[in-house]
């Protein structure tokens, strides 16, 4: 979009940025008073020429769960920053954006007690059986007694493993350790001397850790390495009452082995923010099962935390198109 600036009577080119899926309105405020923005929604659009031709031009492209491989970026040939409004970043293709100079940034920190706090909810609530008791309530089931198959396992003072001590396991590690009393395990590349200190967190195996925990809260990043980290042989080795939560990303458990898990009551219970693909469908098994406690990929979506994050996410869009070095790069080798 071409605008004439009356006050010192030139024409000024904004650069074209591409916003994806969704982002917050304060934020998006601020992206529109930089650059002409074009909205993607969806793989649609790129059978839109007058879309195509925005992405063309785009410098840069900033959003939500947008898979980026090198076919879309083909599209995209005068790309200089792709700002992703999550931590989590395997939908891009670090490799190639790297090879092509395009810098990535994330919004790491900003979520890391909301994504905690959800992390703590699904824990309680798959042990306690609380959305099950809610049902009950609201379906009038109360008249008496409540059956005892509807009580629910304690948290406090229970083992709690953690796989993937990182900037979000340590806040679970603090709620579960100085709120719930929890003896902590955990399970990350390297040991991590700030969570040995502070909670007397244990870092074990992977298979040890499986075999001690009576909690097992799964909050590592989606790598070649961890596809898959958690199906049968995994499952197998956890206690019988074990409840097993997964805030990473669906792809890092066999869902089908968690399912057959569940079934043949290898373990307990289940907590699960993500799927193998998401929205969940209509016909999965997991639905119909009263001792999985299910969310829609919520982990750090209250109002405050999303906010933060698109405005993070913005500024750091803005940096990278005005030569700055953005706050939450990844690819650091891009920044020139
Ligand atoms: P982070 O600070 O990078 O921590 C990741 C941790 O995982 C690190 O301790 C890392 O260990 C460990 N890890 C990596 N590969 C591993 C492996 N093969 N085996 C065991 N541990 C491994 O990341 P974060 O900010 O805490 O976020 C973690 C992930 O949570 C994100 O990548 C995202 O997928 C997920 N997440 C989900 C939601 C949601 O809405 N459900 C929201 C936010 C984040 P080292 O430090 O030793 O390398």
């Amino acid at each position: 979009m071409i605008k004439f600036n009356h006050l010192k009577g030139v024409l000024i080119l904004k650069p074209t940025v591409i916003v994806a899926n969704r982002i917050e309105k304060p934020a998006l405020k601020k992206l529109e008073s930089h650059f002409n923005v074009t909205y993607f929604t969806g793989l649609e659009d790129l059978k839109d020429p007058d879309f195509l031709k925005d992405l063309k031009i785009a410098k840069g492209l900033i959003g939500l769960f947008i898979e980026i491989d090198a076919e879309f970026l083909d599209l995209a040939p005068n790309l200089t920053i792709i700002s992703t409004i999550s931590v989590g970043y395997n939908h891009l293709d670090i490799e190639e954006l790297t090879k092509r100079g395009i810098m990535a940034t994330h919004t790491p920190d900003i979520l890391n007690d909301t994504v905690a706090d959800t992390m703590i909810a699904l824990m309680l609530a798959a042990a306690r059986k609380i959305p099950e008791l809610d049902r009950y309530v609201k379906n009038n089931e109360w008249t008496g007694l409540i059956p005892t198959e509807l009580y629910g396992e304690d948290v406090h003072h229970k083992t709690l493993g953690i796989i993937g001590m990182g900037r979000i396991g340590h806040v679970i590690a603090q709620r579960a350790n100085k709120g719930f009393d929890m003896p902590i395990l955990y399970n990350s590349r390297t040991r991590k001397a700030e969570a040995e200190e502070r909670f007397n967190a244990k870092h074990l195996e992977l298979d040890d850790l499986l075999k001690q925990s009576d909690y097992i809260i799964l909050i590592a990043p989606l790598t070649k390495e961890t596809e898959g980290m958690i199906g049968k042989r995994e499952f197998d080795l956890m206690k019988e009452t074990a409840i097993f939560i997964n805030g990473s990303r669906g792809a890092t458990i066999v869902e089908s082995e968690l399912i057959e898990a569940l079934k043949n009551t290898k373990i307990k219970a289940a907590g699960l923010d993500v799927y193998n693909h998401e929205p969940v469908e209509v016909d999965n098994p997991l639905l119909k099962m009263d001792n999985v406690v299910t969310l829609p990929h919520i982990g750090s979506s209250t109002l405050a935390t999303e906010l933060a994050m698109s405005m993070h996410a913005t500024e750091d869009l803005i940096k990278g198109l005005t030569g700055e070095e953005p706050e939450s790069l990844i690819n650091k080798e891009t920044y020139k």
